[in-house]
């Protein structure tokens, strides 16, 4: 690693003015579990300037107004898994938190990293998609909002322009008897990143009927999405079996349609349908 300027920010304003003269030549760490491994690869570019911003009270903090959760950036993976808000109403992303990496990964790494990385094995991701989630960002010169599903251009790449830094993740709270899920599968159990993963989120009426599903893959599509044509399969139908085996068999369908067929695509694509089938059971808590 290059020697590099080390700048602790102390507000949102400090940490913009500097993005604003440097651009692309300064780099913001939050918990650097990212960052650092990054710098420290043979040929990575070292930043003139590194920017951190957990020294920036106004990034902290998980909350609730209106309906929304308003989830700042610094937000450790370990304070969203324990977070009763998000336990309450956005169980799906308390899940994905959990499986983060190991206890230190989660105690360092931060929610706003996991999304300005952009990988396509951040695990936050397709919970926010799910739950639309949408994000702020801000400049010197201004701030600016948008759906996270738009947010995301390509694995490792995003909407972001160097100067600006992300300060909030707002959703609306999922309604009480929301029922959801996220699993993913790795190459082992512990400690691993996902190969494929699956967010949900189900609905269902009186009659004990799904009225609205939402199922957002990780690792499948070129960008994280609802999965609409599967969604659709479940809509005013009772969990079975069968049903959620459709719905798994229509994710990798679109999966294929996207990526075409490919090597791995023999692996993937029972896969990622029994993954679907396995998070909508397991959101529904149906005996199977
Ligand atoms: C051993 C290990 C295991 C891991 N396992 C997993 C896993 O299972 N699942 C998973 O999803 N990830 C995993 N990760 C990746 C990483 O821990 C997460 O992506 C984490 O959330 C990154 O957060 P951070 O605060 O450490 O980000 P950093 O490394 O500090 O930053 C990451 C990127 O985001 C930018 N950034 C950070 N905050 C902001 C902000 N507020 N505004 C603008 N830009 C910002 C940085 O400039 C950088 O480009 C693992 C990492 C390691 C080292």
């Amino acid at each position: 690693m290059k020697p590099f300027e080390y700048i602790s920010a102390k507000t949102i304003n400090e940490a913009t003015e500097v993005l604003k003269v440097l651009q692309s030549e300064a780099r913001i760490i939050a918990g650097g579990t990212d960052v650092l491994i990054e710098l420290r690869r043979p040929n990575a570019k070292t930043p003139q300037t590194i920017i951190d911003i957990t020294s920036i009270d106004e990034l902290r903090g998980i909350s609730e107004s209106n309906g929304s959760i308003i989830l700042k950036p610094l937000a450790t993976h370990t304070e969203i898994q324990k977070s009763n808000i998000i336990k309450k109403y956005a169980g799906l992303l308390g899940e994905a938190a959990s499986v983060i990496g190991a206890p230190q990964i989660r105690n360092r790494g931060t929610v706003g990293g996991n999304v300005m990385n952009a990988a396509t094995c951040a695990d936050t991701v397709p919970a926010l998609v799910a739950l639309g989630a949408d994000v702020t960002l801000q400049s010197v010169a201004a701030a600016r909002t948008m759906p996270i599903v738009d947010f995301f251009i390509k694995p490792y790449k995003t909407q972001a322009n160097p100067d600006e830094i992300l300060t909030e993740i707002k959703f609306q709270k999922l309604p009480r008897y929301a029922k959801s899920s996220f699993i993913k599968l790795g190459r082992r159990n512990a400690l691993s990143i996902s190969r494929l993963s699956v967010a949900t989120i189900l609905l269902y009426n009186d009659a004990g009927k799904i009225i609205e599903a939402r199922i957002v893959p990780g690792a499948a599509l070129p960008v994280w999405q609802r999965v609409t044509e599967a969604e659709q399969i479940l809509i005013g139908e009772k969990p079975s079996t069968k049903l959620f085996e459709a719905a798994g068999k229509k994710v990798s369908e679109v999966m294929i349609s996207f990526t075409g067929r490919r090597w791995s695509t023999e692996y993937k694509e029972p896969v990622i349908g029994a993954l679907v089938r396995r998070a909508l059971e397991k959101a529904s808590n149906y005996n199977y």
